[in-house]
């Protein structure tokens, strides 16, 4: 008797210390936003992202399972801008939790910290449907601006978790010098100048740090689909600037882009992932930012 005593105070004790070492819980708007922080967390936070790879982060329904998932969650990092104000909101209010609503202590917007490209003239603007009311909230497809979120990540984990400082520290670390050396050997492989169309401006960040040119767009302006006059001018600008290469965010339909490639001699159409499981072996921003090189590097 006295031994089975002895093994479940055991157990119970064993439970505690578990208890006491459990990890902060993360939500992420974005897959992009979910991979800086599992690189700074480790093995401290557990991390779970709204918006899977494969789907467009500007449209996306307020499941009442992504509810549940906030009401749980000790931190909620978002991208802003914008991007996420057709769901974000309602999925904050649902949860009813206070301190994940922007500007108190669960809250962390990326937008806040990055120098954002497309910024409207004369402040936010939704004219005509416009997705980008306050610039370009792609920022996560640089891969320098993830450096920059990697290091703000780190000091908000350091501040709601200051027992795990060191390992946060070492991670960013190890984070920042591999992407670091990532970055200087993707300069070197893709052409500057090279000019490409979109579908949406996805990867204006991406191609503003590599010296891409993205000559056209399918889209006439942010969340509008492309009418018939506008797509008969890419097809005459592709032709006039010798565009070889259209990349079509995995989430929009290709047929467009592939309806010019037929007008357009040469004019190949790659289907790309924009975020992290965007495609089954794109496991991290690394991945995402290796594969968007090779898309466009000349073979
Ligand atoms: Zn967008």
């Amino acid at each position: 008797m006295n031994k089975l005593y002895t093994v479940y105070l055991f157990i119970i004790m064993f439970l505690f210390s578990f208890n006491s070492q459990a990890k902060l819980n993360i939500m992420t708007t974005t897959t992009n936003l979910k991979s800086v922080v599992e690189f700074i967390g480790g093995n401290k936070v557990h991390v779970e992202s709204i918006c899977k790879g494969t789907q467009d982060p500007h449209y996306l329904e307020a499941k009442p399972s992504y509810i549940l998932k906030a009401a749980k969650a000790d931190l909620l990092v978002s991208v802003g801008l914008g991007l996420e104000i057709g769901w974000l909101p309602l999925i904050i209010r649902g949860a009813r939790k206070p301190q994940l609503r922007p500007g108190n202590e669960g809250s962390f917007i990326a937008g806040e910290y990055i120098d954002v490209l497309e910024k409207p003239k004369g402040g936010v603007s939704r004219a005509d449907g416009d997705v980008h009311p306050e610039g370009n909230p792609h920022f996560m497809l640089d891969p320098k601006n993830a450096l920059i979120i990697a290091e703000k990540i780190k000091d908000k984990l350091k501040k709601m978790d200051p027992e795990n400082s060191k390992e946060y520290e070492s991670n960013f670390k190890s984070f920042s010098k591999k992407m670091n050396a990532k970055i200087k050997n993707w300069k070197e492989r893709v052409k500057a100048g090279k000019k490409v169309i979109t579908y949406h401006k996805t990867l204006t960040y991406f191609f503003h740090r590599f010296g891409i040119k993205n000559i056209s767009i399918l889209e006439p302006k942010p969340g509008i689909p492309p009418s018939a006059s506008h797509i008969l001018n890419v097809m005459k600008k592709a032709k006039k600037e010798g565009v070889k290469l259209a990349l079509v965010e995995n989430y929009f339909d290709p047929t467009v882009a592939k309806r010019v490639a037929r007008d357009v001699k040469g004019l190949k159409v790659e289907i790309i992932p924009v975020a992290v499981g965007g495609e089954p072996n794109i496991r991290n921003l690394f991945d995402l930012y290796e594969r968007l090189i090779s898309a466009i590097e000349e073979k």
